[in-house]
């Protein structure tokens, strides 16, 4: 025991320093293989330490855990990863309250403190489980990414509560006489998650993910106590915490609190006031007429966003930029906190292209460098670009942090139609004298650019 618990602090440090090296790009690989290697040992001490099954069933499980794990991990594109990370949540909450079930059918420890861990981790995991496939179902379009509202439903959910808190306190009470209070527990931490997730737009989902992401850590640190296994308790309540902390900060990069992520049914149709109703009067321009203007620039910032993931393009820039630098031009690139669907978004989708982590600068880095910039390449980002958000207080992003790109000589905007972007509002940007927009995909559109430079 002495031994399995000094493995399990050696664990802790290890996810404990992976973590810390997941805060930035340069060392994010790094931080995954020490805790990957946390976890094994965290494995490997609960294995040879506790008479749990025989290793033959655990052999198998483990095998087709990992064939099941390597083809989604190849097969699924960058752009599904949030839906992907919503299904491992859901599978993790999912496994802690079946643990925990089993320890309610089969207690080694009938004590008050014993059934309150198990009732909390069966709530919180199969919430998380529930809530994990609607969110799933929302982004990968099984079920309509439209918030689902309907009258009455906060009081619907108000309801539910209180019957959990109810069905939660007799089930600990009553001890081993608690079935039909323990089933009733589950059906309704079930539907709780499933009432909880409808009415959210399936934009906001990453938030809701990262969230889930923490409740799966709190529903295995409730059944680490149920357990006893101190490497359960550790490493639930690191989920739990990051998952929290991450949750955190996507809100503040939107500039709204998480009541109204969960509450706020944003991404209904709604109407919108202020400038970003205005018809907007543009001026398009070729990727000809884009290369010259960037021939003629010294400083260059380009500024991805959702819809550079949604074209692929990051081998295609980081090819024009380098055309661009050999040319002699100084390139950035501005990583706003939430551009793309999910956290990191576009420091993945950067780094799978091999730019060099030296030239991805975050908002507040990058910021004061746009008023001397020649040229901002804005790719497939709209909402965290649109400088209403600095001051039109009837819009839907007033107060977001934003991408200062009218702050540049000239902006490239490159998009397919003038289509919104995830706030469905118009971009008065897109209507700024400095700003040109060069229409269409972004990899079509820089796949042209790059021969357009080379041409000139
Ligand atoms: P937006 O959703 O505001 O805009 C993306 C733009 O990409 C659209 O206007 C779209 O216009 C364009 N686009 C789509 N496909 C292509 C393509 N193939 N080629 C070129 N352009 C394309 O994205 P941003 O990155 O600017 O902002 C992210 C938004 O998502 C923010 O509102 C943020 O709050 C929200 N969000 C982000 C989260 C995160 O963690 N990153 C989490 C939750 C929400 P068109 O259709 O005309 O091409």
């Amino acid at each position: 025991m002495e031994y399995t618990n000094i493995a399990y602090v050696l664990a802790a440090i290890l996810f404990i320093l992976g973590i810390k090296r997941l805060s930035s790009p340069k060392t994010a690989r790094s931080g995954n293989t020490i805790a990957s290697v946390g976890m094994l040992i965290a494995i490997v001490a609960t294995l040879v330490s506790y008479d749990l099954l025989d290793f033959q069933t655990i052999a198998i499980g483990m095998i087709i855990g990992a064939i099941i794990g390597a083809f989604f991990a190849i097969k699924v594109e960058m752009t599904q990863m949030p839906q992907m990370v919503a299904i491992f949540n859901g599978f993790g909450g999912g496994a802690s309250a079946l643990v925990a079930a089993a320890e309610y059918f089969n207690p080694a420890n009938p004590s008050t403190f014993n059934s309150s861990t198990i009732a909390i981790s069966v709530f919180v995991g199969t919430l998380t489980f529930t809530g994990s496939f609607i969110a799933f179902g929302k982004l990968q379009g099984f079920i309509s990414g439209q918030p689902i509202v309907f009258p009455g439903q906060k009081i619907l959910n108000g309801l539910i509560a209180m019957s959990i808190i109810f069905l939660g306190v007799y089930t600990v009470s009553m001890g081993a006489e608690a079935d039909p209070y323990f089933y009733g527990l589950v059906a309704l931490a079930a539907l709780i998650g499933i009432t909880l997730t409808i009415p959210i737009g399936g934009a906001d989902m990453p938030v809701v993910i990262s969230l889930l992401n923490s409740y799966s850590g709190v529903a295995a640190a409730a059944t680490g106590f149920v357990l006893m296994n101190n490497g359960l308790i550790i490493s639930g309540a690191l989920v739990g915490a990051s998952g929290l902390i991450l949750t955190n900060i996507m809100c503040k990069g939107m500039n709204r609190s998480l009541a109204n992520v969960i509450f706020g049914a944003v991404g209904l149709t709604q109407e919108t006031s202020g400038e970003s109703g205005k018809q907007i009067q543009v001026k398009s321009a070729s990727t000809e007429e884009a290369a010259m203007i960037l021939e003629a620039a010294e400083k260059i910032i380009v500024v991805p966003g959702y819809g550079l993931a949604v074209a692929q393009a990051q081998h295609a820039i980081r090819e024009v930029a380098d055309f661009l630098e050999n040319m002699g031009k100084k390139v950035l690139y501005a990583i706003h906190p939430v551009a793309g669907r999910m956290p990191g978004h576009m420091n993945v989708l950067l780094a799978e292209a091999n730019v060099p982590y030296e030239q991805l600068l975050d908002l507040d880095q990058v910021n004061p460098e746009f008023e001397d910039c020649d040229v901002a390449i804005v790719l497939g980002a709209n909402d965290v670009v649109n400088p209403a958000a600095r001051h039109d207080t009837g819009s839907p992003i007033y107060g977001m942090p934003i991408l200062d790109v009218d702050k540049s000589k000239t902006v490239l905007v490159n998009k397919r139609t003038m289509n919104p972007g995830f706030a469905g509002i118009q971009n008065e940007l897109f209507g700024f004298d400095n700003t040109l927009m060069v229409f269409g995909d972004a990899k079509a559109m820089l796949t042209d650019l790059h021969k357009d430079l080379k041409e000139l």
